[in-house]
């Protein structure tokens, strides 16, 4: 899908920062922090139109967030289904979705309500066990 019909999908106006964004995701298999988008839009976008767009990215679910060790949130397009694994490459630091490996369903016990979840699995990428 084109960076356009994303934000057309999800009732959001039409700017050159969300569309600068917005293509970086869509460039982008891997998770990316604010910061790296803030690395990719040197002289493109400011900082603050970078975090408010991200923020609102995250809020209308055209991204979701995976929270990393280290307190880093990481953001990646929204995937299919909702709930699904995420993989961090401790050789190359890559952070990516999951979402063909079939989970289980889950329920918590009576008590316990979910916010999000967040399922991280460590260990070396394919690219990197090459
Ligand atoms: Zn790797
Ligand atoms: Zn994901």
């Amino acid at each position: 899908m084109k960076a356009k019909n994303i934000l057309l999908k999800y009732n959001l106006s039409i700017t050159t920062g969300r569309l600068n964004i917005l293509e970086i995701f869509l460039n982008n298999e891997m998770a990316l922090s604010e910061k790296d988008i803030q690395d990719k839009l040197i002289g493109v976008c400011d900082r603050a139109t970078i975090y408010r767009t991200l923020k609102k990215f995250k809020d209308t679910g055209i991204v979701h967030p995976i929270a990393t060790e280290g307190m880093i949130t990481k953001y990646v397009l929204k995937k299919e289904p909702e709930e699904h694994l995420h993989f961090k490459c401790t050789d190359c630091g890559k952070i990516m979705c999951l979402p063909e490996v079939q989970m289980k369903n889950y329920e918590l016990p009576s008590g316990f309500t979910k916010k999000e979840s967040n399922f991280l699995v460590i260990g070396t990428c394919n690219n990197c066990n090459n």
